[in-house]
């Protein structure tokens, strides 16, 4: 499609939704996320060809929480390859994003890398196999793009601290099953560093355009994981990035997508965009709900998802 048809659609479908009632709630659970304005909406689409379009609050930092999840698993799988998958599988779910329900019948395996509790056993992996880690993972995901703004929030990171208790409990249970190698208390640092990175829409489109380009980045042609690592993440985003509500997403948008508390929302066509969302209201699952009814309106306006 050309670029002003895309310009058009996004703006029409922006202000359509600007103008609603934003529902849901923000989340409190991490007291520093309940400070930032409800208002806040932002969209930044970025294609293969290097064609770019923001509306609204695009270029304003936003706490990306889970969203990370994507880049820690990147990292995770370059350095491990299919190693990676005996220590956590790759299934959907079904179940809230912290849940701990399903550890003890799978013995300490999370189902897949972007619950917290595959997230957490990312993070073990990665304090196992980076010198310094906390500098080494932000340096890589730095190098994905030209612009480097791209940093971790140590506010937010002390303030999910304070309260992190599901999480301190995920890293436990798992510790107990031996699939934390790391002390935990060291892992869950480095897992609440993680969530805390900060980035605006027009960033996240272009750290994420290597997904839609086969594992190559679009500013220097870097080969940053294989292709057939680039297509299973993108499968992963499909059919995990919304925790119990993936199907949902896939039914409604059509398109490989990972969201974070924070309200952000990113979503990859292979070969064709990367599509960033912001608005920090969620719904009961945890997603934000402008961003999703954002993404649901786009895909049919335009008629470019997956399928
Ligand atoms: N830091 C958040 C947590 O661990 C991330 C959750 C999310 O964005 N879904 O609870």
């Amino acid at each position: 499609m050309e670029s002003t048809k895309f310009k058009e659609l996004i703006t029409e479908a922006f202000e359509q939704i600007n103008s609603l009632e934003g529902k849901g709630e923000k989340a409190s659970y991490i007291p520093e996320l309940s400070r930032v304005s409800s208002d806040k909406f932002g969209i930044h689409l970025s294609t293969i060809n290097s064609e770019e379009f923001g509306i609204g609050n695009y270029q304003e930092k936003f706490s990306i929480q889970s969203i990370s999840k994507v880049f820690s698993l990147t990292l995770a799988y370059k350095l491990l390859g299919e190693n990676l998958w005996n220590r956590l599988g790759v299934e959907p779910s079904g179940t809230a994003f912290n849940s701990l329900v399903q550890l003890e019948k799978d013995k300490g395996i999370p189902r897949n890398p972007f619950i917290n509790a595959g997230a957490i056993v990312i993070a073990d992996v990665l304090l196992s196999y980076l010198e310094n880690p906390k500098e080494d993972f932000l340096a890589f995901i730095r190098s994905l793009t030209k612009n480097k703004e791209i940093d971790y929030s140590s506010k937010i990171a002390a303030s999910e601290k304070s309260v992190g208790y599901r999480n301190v409990a995920l890293c436990n249970f798992i510790k107990s099953f031996g699939n934390i190698e790391n002390n935990p208390e060291k892992v869950l640092d480095f897992y609440f560093d993680i969530c805390s990175l900060e980035s605006t829409c027009e960033q996240l489109s272009e750290q994420f355009s290597f997904l839609a380009n086969n594992g190559k980045t679009l500013h220097n042609n870097t080969q940053i994981i294989t292709k057939s690592q680039s297509k299973r993440i993108n499968a992963l985003m499909q059919t995990c990035g919304f925790y119990d509500e993936s199907g949902e997403f896939a039914f409604k948008v059509g398109l490989a997508g990972k969201s974070g508390v924070g309200g952000g929302i990113i979503a990859v066509h292979p070969n064709q965009y990367v599509i960033s969302v912001w608005s920090p209201k969620l719904n009961p699952k945890g997603n934000s709900f402008k961003g999703m009814l954002f993404l649901e309106m786009f895909t049919t306006s335009t008629e470019q998802s997956i399928f």
